[in-house]
């Protein structure tokens, strides 16, 4: 990849944004297709977005992705939001127009792209949230567009449940979503027939830990799909014991591959190469 004077300028703004693995799958993405673009990593302190942001139309970057802490304070700052993205009440790709900035929300369909491979009714499928986080919005989209009948969502926190249904009330997946206490998984398990994990137990640094105790796990039907956020390690150990129990495991990388796809999409106005976007990452993670 030459970066030359016409070359046009991508990147991903968070604090901290040294761990994105964004720069690695968009770079390779843009150097296999040979357009002229280069995708940079942009730390932004959460009090400087609003002089990024202007900073931003003054080099005439053309999009970004969006991280930790800035995908919900971004929203203000854009002149058309999608109807997914506002509500998931959180934005994380960004693409100039005419007239400012335009946002959506790729994680929607990133989440998605591993189930549609599934041969799966999902009109019968009840689906299972392991926590009310950020990531849990998109899943809960996801879950509504797929078709599921009922989305439980379980959290340890009774305000942030209640904040977290509450902020649903508008939206057309309030009929499908009931929130529930940890203690209520016992019932939940046997019917869910997508179990997702979008709580941090189980990453890399603390990769014995599950989310579902063994007497949980254990409740998993076989043919459940589980579905963990997490991508690093592969697989967690929620996935293993899952897959003990008969159930289908998919982790967090092909969401976060797709979701990336998806961006660039846009941003380029034409189809990518998402096998190379998948082996670079692949590669980058296996050292
Ligand atoms: P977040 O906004 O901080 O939400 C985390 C959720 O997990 C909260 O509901 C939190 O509950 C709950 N939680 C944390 N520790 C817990 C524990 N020990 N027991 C039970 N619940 C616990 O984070 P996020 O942005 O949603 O991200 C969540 C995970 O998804 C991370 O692992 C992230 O890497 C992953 N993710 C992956 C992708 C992908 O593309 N594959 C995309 C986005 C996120 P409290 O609020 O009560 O603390």
């Amino acid at each position: 990849m030459m970066i030359r004077g016409t070359t046009r300028l991508l990147g991903v703004i968070g604090d901290p944004i040294s761990h994105s693995f964004s720069p690695v799958m968009h770079n390779a993405a843009i150097a296999h297709l040979g357009v002229d673009y280069v995708y940079l990593p942009l730390p932004v302190k959460a009090e400087q977005l609003r002089t990024a942001l202007e900073g931003f139309v003054a080099i005439d970057l053309q999009g970004f992705n969006i991280t930790i802490p800035h995908k919900q304070r971004v929203i203000p700052f854009l002149t058309e939001v999608s109807d997914a993205a506002r509500a998931i009440g959180a934005v994380n790709t960004v693409w100039r127009t005419d007239v400012g900035w335009s946002g959506t929300n790729t994680d929607v369909d990133g989440f998605k792209a591993p189930l549609t491979v599934l041969e799966r009714d999902w009109k019968t499928t009840q689906a299972l949230v392991l926590g009310n986080g950020g990531a849990a919005r998109a899943v809960v989209v996801a879950c509504a567009q797929l078709g599921c009948p009922e989305i439980h969502v379980v959290g340890r926190s009774p305000d942030k449940l209640a904040a977290f249904e509450q902020s649903w009330e508008e939206s057309f997946v309030a009929p499908l979503l009931t929130v529930h206490p940890w203690d209520n998984l016992e019932h939940l398990l046997p019917t869910a027939g997508l179990i997702v994990n979008t709580t941090p137990v189980g990453m890399a640094h603390d990769a014995s830990a599950s989310p579902l105790n063994s007497g949980l796990t254990a409740l998993i039907s076989p043919g459940a799909i589980a579905y963990d956020l997490i991508y690093t390690p592969r697989p967690t150990r929620f996935l293993q014991e899952a897959e003990k129990q008969g159930a289908i495991a998919v982790d967090g990388l092909e969401m976060l591959i797709q979701q990336g796809a998806a961006a660039l999409r846009i941003w380029l106005g034409q189809d990518v190469p998402v096998e190379i976007m998948r082996d670079s990452l692949l590669q980058h993670i296996r050292g």
